[in-house]
């Protein structure tokens, strides 16, 4: 396919194979464990897992390897590393992580650095002796912008590898191999599937001998995707121009509405242009994205007096989907994440419709 093509424009075509007279257009579902002769899904793949990795593979500009999950993709990066090995990690950042980071620290297989990710003389500290700086960007669920090209190029000086958890951003937004990243992960759950109805992760990278590492990680862990979740999630692709664009059109009107409103005590977006991470977003990135999150003016149980009271929004868990999603972030420190945080993951609604669900459920 031609470099020349636009993500949007790659997201539709990539991973369709050769336009071969009678060949369908679409990759089929495969579901196949094991193949004449000696091939075998969870060493060797499938070929539906591999339409998908083609897929976001072009996008990212790198290697693919599709996993059960995005915690599937983490856990097999994190198992790259050496017993001992020191890790710089954002404080705030996806629950999952975070309890994973922390179950090898307390176990006494990793050493672990807790920075605030938007801070990079602090991030740039923290990586002396670092063997992997772990980034979050856009974070979730406070949506901080990392300075993610300073980032790369001071832990390759210091001699650290730097993944990036770029599943906020999807791989129209943000392109973290562009910018030095050594791997990539997503978790397919959320834009990529857009559709609240699958478990996938994906990790990317430029690297060959890396790759191969991430494959034998899925091989050995058995962190495999299933066959109908990867013909789903490369369903979900197709559409992710249309879906982002909706939904990141709309979340900027809501944000910017709710930052004006008297029962909001602060919106976090980067496409508001008072916000900390506005400046680098619209350097490192091609859109704000669909998630935002604010604070109700009245604390944790106003958040949970507007969570029980919307009716087009939908209260529930998870980001990404074409259904707008809200959440009360209520398992985190206090130190880190305001008592009255709502994440909002905006979908496809008309917009309208989601603003009065938003104002009628802030004065109930
Ligand atoms: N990374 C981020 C930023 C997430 O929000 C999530 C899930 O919410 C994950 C990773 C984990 O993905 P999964 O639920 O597919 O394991």
């Amino acid at each position: 396919m031609s470099d020349e093509l636009r993500p949007a424009t790659v997201a539709v075509h990539a991973g369709r194979g050769a336009r071969a007279e009678g060949d369908p257009v679409n990759a089929p579902l495969v579901a196949a464990a094991t193949f004449f002769g000696s091939r075998y899904a969870r060493n060797e793949g499938t070929p539906t897992w591999e339409a998908l990795e083609e897929a976001v593979g072009a996008l990212e500009g790198g290697i693919a390897v599709a996993f059960a999950s995005g915690m599937g993709a983490i856990a097999v990066v994190l198992e790259e590393l050496p017993p001992g090995a020191r890790v710089v990690v954002p404080r705030d950042g996806y629950t999952g992580t975070r309890a994973l980071l922390g179950a090898r620290e307390a176990a006494g297989k990793l050493e672990v650095a807790r920075v605030d990710i938007a801070d990079t003389a602090a991030v740039l500290a923290a990586c002396a002796g670092a063997d992997l700086l772990w980034v979050e960007t856009p974070s979730n669920p406070l949506v901080a912008v990392a300075e993610l090209d300073v980032l790369c190029e001071g832990a390759h000086a210091a001699g650290a590898l730097v993944a990036v958890d770029s599943t906020l951003a999807t791989p129209l937004l943000q392109r973290p191999l562009e910018q030095g990243a050594d791997v990539v992960v997503h978790s397919a759950t959320k834009f990529i599937g857009g559709h609240a109805d699958l478990l996938m992760g994906i990790a990317i990278t430029r690297d060959d001998a890396l790759a191969e590492h991430l494959r034998e990680g899925r091989r050995l862990l058995g962190t495999t995707p299933g066959a109908l979740e990867a013909f789903l999630a490369l369903r979900g692709l197709r559409t992710l121009p249309v879906r982002l664009e909706r939904g990141q059109a709309s979340a900027q009107a809501l944000a910017e509405r709710l930052a004006g409103h008297p029962e909001v005590a602060g919106v976090r977006y980067p496409g508001l242009p008072d916000d900390p991470g506005h400046e680098r977003a619209r350097r490192l990135m091609d859109g704000f994205g669909a998630v935002f999150s604010f604070e109700a003016a009245g604390g944790a149980a106003h958040a949970d007096r507007v969570c029980a009271n919307v009716e087009v929004l939908t209260h529930a868990t998870s980001l990404g989907g074409v259904e707008t999603l809200i959440e009360r972030r209520s398992r985190y420190p206090l130190e880190l994440v305001p008592e009255g945080l709502l994440r909002v993951s905006v979908g496809c609604e008309d917009v309208e419709d989601l603003w009065r669900d938003l104002e009628r459920a802030l004065a109930a």
